[in-house]
């Protein structure tokens, strides 16, 4: 089959296009998908560059996203069958444990997100992956390929963020950074749909139109206007009720700034770095919640996917690629100046 593969850590040099790959073998409970178009993430860059701490499976095929059709299923899969259209949740995990039967499976002791700890050779910029049958969902009719590879892991992201974890209400005002990013563009689509007030951080003034094209009720410029002042202004100096962190080093002390008091910082990446400090007195005093959130289960994307079904909420995908030229993909990713997700068609 086809598929971007690599054997060792680096630069974008690493990643090898190939054709000659052996197709990934089923278990009892997998499925075989036939991958139609696969979305980039983040973890495709750390992947290749490698993460302190962290050991990759070679040869790594990264990809967590991916839409596709049902080629194959194993002997005990019922409910799911070839020729099936659907979309992958990329977060695996065992199914029979105690914290998946609790339904919280990212505590799961075998909790992994394909193409990122999965492997060798199986994620989804490839012509074929293998997954749990119970990672396959229906593809909503109404989107293109392209649109249900590109919403999965973002959507379930901001979805549990916003709405399982920091208990989202109308009215509430949300700072979301990196507003037209893949997570960005779902958060904000999240806060219109329950009517809460979304306020946009970005890094261009065009960019600052492309989120209020999307429904952000505000929209705020970073390299041009002071974050914390504008967050004041508009929300009359209470402070926003929820911080929408993704972003890590650079931005974190504007959060903790911005948020009022008795407010939540919920936080799922930390594109700029790891470390930031937090000033404890804040926390007590102001009785603020700062809250950690990761990936999703398959029935909260489930409960998401409702509203991309009913148009409420819709794929944002800024770059489609044929997979070979994965390399320019990884360069854009780098870059930032996406609008959405970066798609990869085999
Ligand atoms: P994108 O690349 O699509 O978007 C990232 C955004 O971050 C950019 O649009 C950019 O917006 C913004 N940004 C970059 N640098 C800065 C900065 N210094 N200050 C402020 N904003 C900045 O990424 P995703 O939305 O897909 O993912 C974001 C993060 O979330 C990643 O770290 C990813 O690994 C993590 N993540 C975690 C998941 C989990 O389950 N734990 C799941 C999905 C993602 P602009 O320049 O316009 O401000």
């Amino acid at each position: 089959m086809k598929a971007v593969t690599f054997d060792r850590h680096g630069g974008v040099e690493v990643l090898q296009y190939r054709d000659d790959l052996p197709v990934p073998t089923i278990s009892a409970r997998e499925v075989l998908v036939r991958i139609k178009a696969a979305a980039m993430n983040y973890n495709d860059l750390w992947a290749r560059q490698g993460l302190p701490g962290m050991d990759f499976i070679f040869p790594h095929v990264s990809g967590t996203d991916a839409a596709g059709v049902v080629e194959a299923v194993g002997p005990e899969v019922t409910g799911v069958k070839p020729g099936d259209e659907v979309l992958v949740h990329g977060a695996f995990s065992c199914g029979e444990c105690l914290e998946c039967i609790r339904g919280e499976p990212m505590f799961c002791p075998k909790f992994a997100i394909w193409g990122f700890q999965t492997g060798p050779n199986n994620g989804s910029e490839a012509e074929f992956g293998k997954v749990p049958a119970r990672n396959v969902l229906p593809k909503p009719e109404n989107v293109t390929w392209e649109g249900a590879a590109a919403i999965g892991s973002v959507l379930v992201t901001a979805w549990r963020m916003l709405v399982v974890r920091a208990r989202l209400r109308p009215g509430d005002f949300v700072l979301v950074w990196g507003a037209t990013g893949g997570l960005g563009t779902m958060a904000i689509q999240i806060c219109r749909l329950l009517g809460a007030k979304s306020i946009a951080v970005v890094g261009s003034d065009a960019k600052c139109e492309l989120a209020a094209g999307l429904g952000a009720d505000y929209a705020i410029n970073r390299t041009r206007q002071r974050i914390n002042r504008e967050v004041m202004r508009i929300t009359e100096r209470r402070g926003v009720d929820i911080v929408f962190e993704h972003t890590g080093a650079d931005t974190w002390e504007n959060s903790t700034y911005c948020l009022k008091w008795g407010g939540t910082i919920v936080t799922c990446g930390a594109t700029t770095g790891f470390i930031a400090p937090l000033d404890i007195r804040f926390l007590w005093n102001k009785q603020q919640n700062y809250l950690g959130s990761h990936f999703g289960t398959t029935a909260e994307l489930a409960d998401a996917l409702r509203f991309v079904r009913s148009g409420q909420i819709r794929p944002v995908v800024g770059e489609v690629l044929p997979l070979a030229d994965i390399a320019a993909g990884h360069r854009l990713l780098e870059q930032g100046g996406v609008f959405g997700k970066i798609v990869l068609v085999p």
